[in-house]
C-alpha cells in the first residue's frame, strides 16, 4: 500500500493511497479539525480522472467543515472517495485497505456512509480502523440517519416559516416536497401530521401514487411542480435545482428541503433573497444525519435523547442565520458560511489565550 499526501492550500491533510493488492485508488481530505477530528462519508464513485476526485472530495471536505461547525457537532470537516465502478469493483478486501488508509489519519479522519457505500461496505472498513460510523444501533453504531434528517429538515421548516410568518404553525401550509425518498418521503408525513397541505412529485411514479393513496397528499408532475403554487418549496431530491431556469418560476415564500447544494452557483442564493424568497441553507437544514451520528463519539456511546436534543437546536442556528443575513445584508447562504468561519475563529482564539 502506498500513501502519498497531495499538498492543497487550505486544508489539513490530502492523501491518496494505490494499494495493487486490492485495486484500491483513494483520496482522503481532511479540511480543518479546530472544532474536532474530520468526520465526513466516504463515496465509491467512477471518476472521469484523479483530478476530478479530487476537486470533488476537497469541496465536500470544506461543506462538511461547514456543516458541522454551524450544527455544533465538536466534529471538523473531512471527506474520502475510492476511484473506480461500484458495480464491479467491490470486494471485502478493498474495503479493508480502505480501513488501513483511514487508520493511517490516526482519528483525525472519521469515515461513514456515502454514495455508492453501503452498512455491509462500512463493516469491511471497520476491520481496517476503528474510525468509522453509522453502523447499525446492534454494532453500536446510531444506524440509518434519514428519519433523523427528514426530522431535522421539519424543525428548519419550522423555523424559517416562523421567521416568515411570525409562526411554527404549518397548518394549512402549501408546502411542496420535490423527491419523496428516503427523506422527502418521511418529511411529508411529518408534515401531513403538522396539518400541512402537502404537494408530492417525483420521478418515480409509483412511489407517489402509493404514498397519495396511503396518506392523502396531493400531486404533481416532476415537469410541472415549478408551476404548482405553493408557500413553501422543499427541494429533496438532487442538488442545482435552485438555478437560473427555476428561479422566475418559483412562487413560494420559502425553500427549505434536505438535498445537498441545491444552489448551482451562491449567486442563486442571492437571487431568491433578491425575490423576496427566504432561503433556509441546506446545509443548516439538513444537518440532523451528522448530528445524530457525532452523538456516538460521545462518553458512553449514542443516546437517541441527546441525538434529538441536539437536533432541535436546528431551529437556533437557522434563526442565527437569519439575524446575521439581515444585519450584515447579505444572503442567507452567505451567513451561513460567515456563521461557521465566526465559530472556528472563535475556537482558534479561545485555543490561543
Ligand atoms: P433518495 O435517493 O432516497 O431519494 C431521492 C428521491 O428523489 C428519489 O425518490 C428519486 O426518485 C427522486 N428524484 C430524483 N430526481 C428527481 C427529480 N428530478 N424530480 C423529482 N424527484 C426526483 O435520497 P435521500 O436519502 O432521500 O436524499 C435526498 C437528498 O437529501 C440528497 O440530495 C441527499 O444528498 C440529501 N441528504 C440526505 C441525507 C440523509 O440522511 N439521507 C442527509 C443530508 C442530505
Amino acid at each position: 500500500m502506498e500513501i502519498t499526501d497531495i499538498p492543497v492550500e487550505g486544508y489539513e491533510r490530502v492523501a491518496r493511497c494505490i494499494d495493487q493488492e486490492s485495486g484500491l485508488h483513494a483520496l482522503i481530505a481532511v479540511h480543518d479539525t479546530t472544532l474536532g477530528p474530520a468526520l465526513g462519508g466516504l463515496r465509491f464513485l467512477q471518476y472521469e480522472s484523479e483530478e476530478d476526485a479530487l476537486f470533488d472530495v476537497v469541496r465536500l471536505a470544506r461543506g462538511m467543515t461547514r456543516k458541522s461547525a454551524v450544527a455544533d457537532t465538536g466534529l471538523g470537516g473531512g471527506k474520502s472517495v475510492i476511484i473506480g465502478n461500484p458495480e464491479t469493483q467491490k470486494s471485502p478486501e478493498l474495503f479493508r485497505a480502505m480501513g488501513r488508509f483511514v487508520d493511517n489519519f490516526g482519528g483525525s479522519y472519521i469515515t461513514a456512509e456515502d454514495m455508492n457505500i453501503s452498512i455491509a461496505d462500512l463493516r469491511h472498513v471497520r476491520e481496517g480502523t476503528p474510525h468509522v460510523t453509522g453502523l447499525s444501533r446492534e454494532e453500536g453504531g446510531s444506524g440509518n440517519p434519514s428519519p433523523y434528517t427528514a426530522y431535522g429538515c421539519v424543525v428548519g421548516i419550522e423555523a424559517a416559516a416562523k421567521h416568515r410568518y411570525g409562526s411554527t404553525d404549518l397548518s394549512g401550509k402549501r408546502i411542496l416536497i420535490q423527491g419523496v425518498g428516503a427523506v422527502g418521503g418521511e418529511m411529508a408525513r411529518l408534515l401531513k401530521e403538522r396539518g400541512a397541505d402537502v404537494i408530492i412529485c417525483d420521478i418515480k411514479e409509483d412511489r407517489v401514487a402509493d404514498l397519495c393513496e396511503e396518506f392523502g397528499y396531493r400531486s404533481v408532475s416532476e415537469e410541472n411542480h415549478l408551476d404548482e403554487e405553493c408557500d413553501i418549496y422543499a427541494p429533496c431530491a438532487r442538488g442545482a435545482g435552485i438555478n437560473d431556469e427555476t428561479i422566475p418560476r418559483l412562487t413560494c415564500d420559502i425553500v427549505a428541503g434536505c438535498a445537498n447544494n441545491m444552489l448551482l452557483e451562491p449567486r442563486h442564493g442571492d437571487e431568491l433573497g433578491q425575490r423576496g424568497i427566504l432561503y433556509a441553507p441546506d446545509y443548516v437544514v439538513n444537518a440532523a444525519g451528522i448530528i445524530n451520528v457525532s452523538v456516538e463519539r460521545h462518553e458512553g456511546g449514542y443516546v437517541e435523547e441527546v441525538a434529538m436534543e441536539k437536533i432541535h437546536r436546528i431551529a437556533e442556528n437557522l434563526e442565527e442565520v437569519f439575524q446575521l443575513a439581515e444585519e450584515r445584508g447579505i444572503g442567507t447562504h452567505t451567513a451561513a458560511q460567515l456563521l461557521a468561519e465566526l465559530r472556528i475563529e472563535r475556537a482558534k482564539a479561545q485555543r490561543t489565550s
